[in-house]
């Protein structure tokens, strides 16, 4: 057998399975707040906080504070984390690719940098979460792509390295830290043209 022919395939979550756009969260959120939606946006998603939320180093609860704080949000916290969750629609090519491979017995596995409001969301709305093998999430291991403890924990977690596994990505230093590991890489772009290297790289086209 050819040992390049990877033994998992390694999904991204957002912008490769999953659009996402922090904005319908904060359209949601924001009329409860004192700030308008773009400026809403911006606390959720370009400030530390979230990269905390999704490091494991703030819990949920917390998470709600630190906005209600931020913003002035004063909506209960479940009606904060189902906004804040409900902000993801399938890739439709993409999820059709999942289901493929899993129809020809491929192992799959999810890899992503999130939080547990999102994940939560998630495994509730996209019946394809329930068909990886396995998932290596931030908020969960403590550490975020690209950091090597990130891809140490896709390894010691499948029991494959270096070009047995084969990783989607859209964020490029992602696909170069799993690049520096030996690992096969395909840096999603368009899903066509993913969907071919995937086949191709599992010799199944
Ligand atoms: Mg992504």
């Amino acid at each position: 057998m050819d040992s390049r022919v990877p033994r998992v395939v390694v999904f991204d979550l957002g912008k490769v399975l999953l659009d996402f756009d922090y904005f319908i969260a904060a359209q949601a959120l924001s009329p409860l707040s004192r700030l308008a939606a773009t400026d809403f946006k911006r606390v959720l998603d370009q400030s530390p906080l979230l990269q905390e939320f999704e490091t494991g180093a703030l819990s949920n609860e917390e998470f709600y504070s630190e906005v209600r704080r931020l913003t002035g949000y004063r909506g209960s916290y479940d009606q904060f984390a189902a906004a804040f969750g409900d902000i993801f629609t399938e890739i439709p090519p993409m999820v059709a690719l999942h289901q493929d491979l899993k129809t020809k017995g491929v192992t799959t596995w999810a890899f992503s940098n999130t939080n547990d409001l999102a994940i939560g969301h998630i495994r509730r709305q996209f019946p394809f979460y329930g068909d990886f093998a396995g998932t290596v999430l931030s908020h969960e291991i403590g550490a975020m792509k690209p950091n090597s403890a990130s891809y140490e924990a896709i390894e010691a977690a499948t029991g494959f390295r270096g070009s047995e596994l084969l990783y989607l990505d859209d964020r490029p230093e992602n696909i170069e830290g799993a690049q520096r590991r030996g690992w096969q890489t395909i840096h999603h772009t368009d899903p066509m043209d993913s969907i071919k290297r995937v086949w191709a790289a599992l010799g199944l086209n």
